[in-house]
């Protein structure tokens, strides 16, 4: 197997290196770097700036706008922007709801939503968890009855990420109580965010960011025709995104800027007069960190590879999830190590007390990446996933 670039991918590489140089706003380069948060604004604008380029949405239809690369550029682009710091795009309306749209989506919903996703013009968030219906996503009980043309949804949906920043949410509701069967009476709705009847609260997570959110649901009036797919079939739909979703989770570009930075944090810090890079103790756990990295981006390619063949994502997309997760948590852990007490929790940014704003806000991040290994379905739910789906236990 040639695991090296070929001349036409390493100049495709220098392409997207040369113009994220260029096009990336210094601003918002850094608030990433430093782990500062992203109002809305900062996400738009970058977002819109590749949307301005044809850049946003590389894996969406050609016609729709997509950009055509295949799965070794798509990589590229993706382990480009990770080293150089690029906010995140919002993945509800880009990599979840358009994917959804695409593959259920009448043609009349697919040209409402799909230009506004693209343009970055509206944002989504994803109503899918409950109080007490987390993993067991199907025990859900957000009801919309349908009548005279329309759905009155009433219930809760809760740690809603960006809630506060959505102009819409795609929710998974009951309309069938009556079926024996739970995940049978349960359709997927399309709600704009601005609808009478709709709160957001927000919960504040341990790092004091705000991303997360309660939404409520009050008589709120849905068209009919906001529905995606059959009414009681949502569960389908909501399979097929979910394996979208955990592809979005591996994060192997920023992952290796992170270990980058880590490499460089434990050689400049010393320890019995020695760097701490050189620690036999300490060099075991980043090798196999930095291991586990490499077989994660390979099996990140082979499902890409999937995906080019036009095979959608299946159950054992969640391995990307389970290892993703936990190598950007090992990292994380790793940093706090390094800066030890360099990296309190709290601590303002001082110069002269020879730390920088990163490792200032290091602690912050240890504690907000406690999440990873929750959302997009826990992992131990994804490792009973693998055990059922694909080891057949
Ligand atoms: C930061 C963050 C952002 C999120 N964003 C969104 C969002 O935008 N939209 C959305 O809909 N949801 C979102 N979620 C919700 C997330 O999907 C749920 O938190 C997750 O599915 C777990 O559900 P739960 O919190 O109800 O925990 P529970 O389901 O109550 O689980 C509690 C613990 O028990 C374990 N557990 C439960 N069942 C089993 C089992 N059968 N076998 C083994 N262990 C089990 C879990 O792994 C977990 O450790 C987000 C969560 C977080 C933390």
């Amino acid at each position: 197997m040639d695991l090296n670039y070929s001349a036409e991918e390493t100049a495709f590489r220098d392409e997207v290196r040369g113009w994220l140089e260029h096009n990336l706003p210094d601003d918002l380069r850094s608030k990433v770097l430093e782990y500062r948060e992203l109002s809305k604004d900062d996400l738009r604008r970058w977002h819109q700036i590749l949307a301005r380029k044809g850049w946003v949405a590389p894996d969406w239809p050609v016609e729709w706008g997509g950009t055509g690369w295949n799965v070794v550029q798509r990589y590229i682009w993706e382990e480009e922007c990770g080293y150089a710091g690029t906010p995140p795009l919002v993945a509800f309306g880009l990599r979840m709801c358009a994917p959804v749209l695409f593959r259920f989506g009448t043609d009349a919903q697919k040209q409402r939503y799909l230009p506004k996703i693209y343009s970055g013009e509206e944002f989504w968030c994803q109503g899918y968890s409950e109080p007490g219906s987390g993993s067991d996503l199907a025990s859900l009980k957000t009801r919309a009855i349908r009548q005279n043309g329309h759905y009155t949804v009433n219930g809760q949906k809760i740690w809603t990420t960006l809630a506060h920043y959505a102009d819409w949410i795609f929710c998974l509701v009951r309309t069938d109580p009556t079926r024996e069967k739970r995940q049978e009476g349960i359709s997927f709705l399309l709600i704009d965010m601005k609808t009478p009847g709709i709160t957001v609260r927000p919960i504040h997570l341990m790092d004091g960011g705000h991303e997360v959110n309660e939404v409520f649901f009050d008589d709120v009036k849905v068209p009919a025709e906001n529905l995606v797919h059959e009414e009681g079939k949502g569960w389908t739909v909501a399979k097929y995104l979910l394996g979208y979703e955990r592809m979005g989770t591996g994060r192997v570009g920023m992952c290796k800027r992170e270990l980058a930075r880590l490499k460089e944090m434990a050689t400049r810090q010393m320890k019995d007069g020695r760097p701490l890079l050189d620690d036999p103790r300490f060099r075991d756990r980043l090798s196999r960190v930095e291991v586990e990295l490499m077989a994660l981006e390979i099996t990140n390619l082979r499902f890409l590879d999937q995906l080019r063949g036009g095979r959608p994502p299946g159950a054992d997309v969640s391995l990307l999830k389970i290892k993703g997760t936990e190598i950007q948590q090992a990292l994380t852990e790793l940093m706090m190590q390094v800066a030890g007490p360099f990296a309190p929790v709290f601590r303002p940014v001082d110069a002269d007390a020879g730390f920088d704003a990163f490792t200032a806000t290091l602690a912050a991040r240890y504690c907000n990446l406690r999440k990873a290994t929750i959302y997009a379905g826990s992992n131990e739910i994804q490792r009973n996933i693998i055990a059922k789906a694909t080891l057949g236990l």
